[in-house]
């Protein structure tokens, strides 16, 4: 599933999220995003691009961007099709500036009462909510970290989240629930991404944040609350990323390394796509929720392995759905 990366830093970090996109590319996406707080002159420079990360970088290249202090996405929509609008980041009032994987399940309540407290939208995505929240509650008066905090406590639904503010370019704040995010420990400088892997050339040392933490990430500061809002300490691991997909490790054999990735996959597959009671339906893309009330009848096409897999999952599919298949 599509991804995440930050970076704080005392060098140029554009080069550090393009990189870490690239690396993400494994986890699917239909378009990609990136911004950073504008060296010297303040406000974000933003650049997002439906297609590859390849198009992101190219258009960096051409016009290079300057900040110490960004967040990046790769996108794979589930509210509003693959446009450049709806890719991320999101920025509110061009004082707050986000990136999220997941789905927020109540964004139409929140989207109403933001309407009336007179907030514009230009996309059609859930995660714009979160974002104007989030410049509500830091607009009047709240520091990022509170209103991030604050506006945590009004989303029902999946995320991994990163958000910079124009005002204050010193820190990211981060948070989980649901959606996989982990903080790569540099001396100086400091990252966060949805996988380790996308960190592997600034960093092999690791904090991996638990369900319901909430970050602030600074240059040289990292600090954790748990879900309950207790400060905590997590560990430091290093990791040795050596290994790639294409090793077969200490198997015996693929099949066998296989069947042992099966949990693994599953979790990858799911993560950000559920609520606690089910799997969210836009998780089988836009439009999927509208498709689904109307099918009358399932029809599974398959060959070889995946035939038998469907033979299963017409029993279950007839059994929980109740319509033929
Ligand atoms: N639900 C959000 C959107 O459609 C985030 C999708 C994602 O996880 O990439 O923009």
């Amino acid at each position: 599933m599509c991804g995440i990366v930050g970076a704080v830093a005392d060098r140029n970090v554009p080069g550090i999220l393009l990189e870490g996109l690239q690396r993400l590319e494994y986890r699917g996406y239909d378009s990609a995003g990136l911004a950073v707080v504008r060296a010297g002159q303040g406000g974000f420079d933003l650049r997002r691009k439906v297609g590859k990360v390849r198009q992101l970088a190219d258009d960096v290249a051409e016009h290079p961007a300057h900040g110490r202090i960004g967040i990046a996405h790769t996108r794979w929509a589930t509210h509003g099709a693959p446009s450049e609008a709806n890719a991320h980041p999101h920025i509110s009032n061009d004082r707050v500036c986000l990136v999220h994987n997941g789905i927020i399940e109540n964004h139409e309540a929140l989207r109403a009462e933001l309407t009336g407290l007179g907030y514009r939208f230009r996309s059609e995505t859930d995660t714009e909510v979160i974002v104007h929240l989030i410049d509500h509650y830091h607009a009047a008066g709240r520091s990022l970290l509170d209103a991030v905090r604050e506006t945590l406590t009004r989303l029902e639904g999946a995320y991994a989240i990163a958000v910079i503010a124009a005002d204050d370019p010193e820190r990211i704040i981060a948070a989980r629930m649901g959606s996989p995010l982990v903080i790569g420990v540099g001396i100086g400088e400091n990252f966060l991404a949805s996988d380790p892997l996308a960190l592997r050339p600034v960093t092999d040392r690791f904090v991996f944040l638990e369900e319901g933490d909430l970050v602030e990430l600074t240059r040289d500061s990292i600090a954790i609350w748990d879900r309950a809002g207790k400060r905590v300490e997590r560990p430091v691991e290093k990791l040795q990323l050596g290994r790639d997909d294409g090793d077969r490790g200490n198997y015996r054999h693929f099949m066998q390394k296989e069947i042992h990735q099966q949990p693994a996959v599953i979790r990858h597959t799911l993560e950000g796509r559920l609520s606690r009671t089910r799997v969210l339906e836009e998780a089988f893309g836009i439009g999927a929720r509208a498709i689904l009330d109307r099918a009358r009848q399932v029809t599974l096409v398959a060959c070889g392995t995946s035939f038998y897999a469907a033979s299963v999952a017409r029993y279950w599919i007839e059994e929980l759905a109740g319509v033929p298949c």
